[in-house]
C-alpha cells in the first residue's frame, strides 16, 4: 500500500475522526450462513477509522482517536492507519480487552448476519482521561458515529472529546452508522443516536437510517427536514445507487449516483464523507454555495461508487487520482 505520510502535507487542515476500529471477519465463499463458512478473511473496517483512511487517500490530512486491544489484531489496525498516513497520536492500546471482532455474512436469501465479539472490546473501555486532547483541539473538522455512544466509558469519552473539539473551533460532522445488533433496543438506539443530534454541523445518515430515526417509510424532504435542528448546516441523505439528498438552512436538492458494476457496497459511505470532509476541511463556504456544494457532492457520490466496485471497505476507497479518471471517463 503507498503510503500518504501527513508528514508530507503539513499545509491541509486536520480532519479528526472518532471511534471504533474492528475487524471484520468475512466468509471466503458467498452466500453462506456464519455456522455454514468454510472459513473467514480478515476485512480492516470500522467506519470513523475508514473515514480517516478515505480522507488520506483522497490528500486530505486525518487522526484516528480511539482504542484498540494491546494484541496482534490491534497493532495490525494500528499499522494500516499508519501506512495510510493517518495520525495515530489518539491511539490508545487496552493491556486487558481484545480488538473487537465482527463475523459477518450475507445469507444467500439476502439476510446480512452478524457476530460480535465485544464482552467488553478494548475500543469500549476508552476513557475520557486517555483521550490526546491536544490532538483533539488541534481538528478542524471532528468526525464522529454512534457505535461509541453504546456503553460507558467511551460514551462519556465520546462527549468530552466533542466538547473539547467545539470548544476548539472545530466543525462536527456525525454519521450515526446505525448497526442495530449493538444496541439493547432499536428504542435506546433512536433516544442516544439523537442525544447528540442537536451538536452536529453536518450530519449524513442513510435512507435506511431515515426511516429509522423518523418513524416513516418516506424517504422524501418532509422527513428529511424532521431531522433539521438550528444548528445545523448540512444535511446529507445518502441513497445507495440513487445518490444523496442535499439540505443546507437556504437551498436543497439530490445529486445522482454513477452507475456501476457494484460488488460490495461495504464502505461506500465512509468514502462519500471522506470526501466530503476533505473538501469541506478547506472551504466551509460551499456550504452556502450551492453550485459548490454540487460540485464537491458529485466528487462524493464518485467516491461512493468507486468504492462498490471492489471487495472490502478499505482496499476499495479511492486514490486522487482514481477518482479523477473515474470523473473523466464519464464525460
Ligand atoms: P452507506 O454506506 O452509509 O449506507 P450509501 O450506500 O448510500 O451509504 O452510499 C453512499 C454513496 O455512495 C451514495 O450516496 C452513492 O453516491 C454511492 N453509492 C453507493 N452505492 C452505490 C451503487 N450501487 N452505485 C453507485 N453509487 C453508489
Amino acid at each position: 500500500m503507498a503510503s500518504n505520510g501527513s508528514s508530507t502535507k503539513p499545509h491541509h487542515p486536520l480532519i479528526v475522526s472518532f471511534g471504533e476500529m474492528l475487524i471484520d471477519f468475512v466468509p471466503t465463499v458467498s452466500g453462506v450462513s456464519l455456522a455454514e463458512a468454510p472459513g473467514f478473511l480478515k476485512a480492516p473496517g470500522g467506519a470513523p477509522a475508514n473515514v480517516a483512511i478515505a480522507v488520506q487517500r483522497l490528500g486530505g490530512r486525518s487522526a484516528f482517536v480511539g482504542k484498540l486491544g494491546d494484541d496482534e489484531f490491534g497493532h495490525m489496525l494500528a499499522g494500516i492507519l499508519k501506512e495510510n498516513g493517518v495520525n495515530g497520536d489518539g491511539i490508545c492500546f487496552d493491556e486487558g480487552a481484545r480488538t473487537a471482532l465482527a463475523f459477518v455474512t450475507l445469507k444467500a436469501d439476502g439476510e446480512r448476519e452478524f457476530m460480535f465479539y465485544r464482552n467488553p472490546s478494548a475500543d469500549m473501555l476508552l476513557t475520557p482521561d486517555e483521550l490526546n486532547l491536544d490532538l483533539i483541539r488541534s481538528a478542524k473538522v471532528f468526525h464522529y458515529g454512534s457505535i461509541s455512544l453504546i456503553v460507558e466509558p467511551c460514551r462519556s469519552a465520546h462527549l468530552k472529546a466533542m466538547e473539547v473539539a467545539k470548544e476548539a473551533g472545530a466543525l462536527l460532522s456525525y454519521d450515526p452508522n446505525l448497526r442495530l445488533p449493538l444496541w439493547p433496543s432499536p428504542e435506546e438506539a433512536r433516544k442516544q443516536i439523537l442525544s447528540i443530534w442537536d451538536k452536529a454541523e453536518v450530519i449524513k445518515v442513510s435512507d435506511n437510517e431515515l426511516e429509522f430515526l423518523t418513524g416513516s417509510h418516506k424517504i422524501d424532504d418532509e422527513a428529511a427536514m424532521s431531522l433539521w435542528h438550528p444548528n445545523l448546516k448540512l444535511l446529507l441523505v445518502t441513497l445507495g445507487d440513487k445518490g444523496c439528498n442535499y439540505y443546507t438552512k437556504h437551498f436543497h436538492g439530490t445529486v445522482g449516483a454513477f452507475p456501476v458494476k457494484a460488488v460490495d457496497t461495504t464502505g461506500a459511505g465512509d468514502s462519500f464523507v471522506g470526501a466530503l470532509l476533505t473538501k469541506l476541511v478547506d472551504d466551509q463556504s460551499v456550504l452556502e454555495d450551492e453550485a459548490k456544494l454540487k460540485e464537491i457532492l458529485r466528487y462524493s457520490c464518485a467516491c461512493g461508487a468507486i468504492t462498490t466496485t471492489k471487495k472490502g471497505a478499505i482496499p476499495a476507497l479511492p486514490s486522487v487520482a482514481e477518482v479523477h479518471t473515474f470523473l473523466d471517463a464519464q464525460h
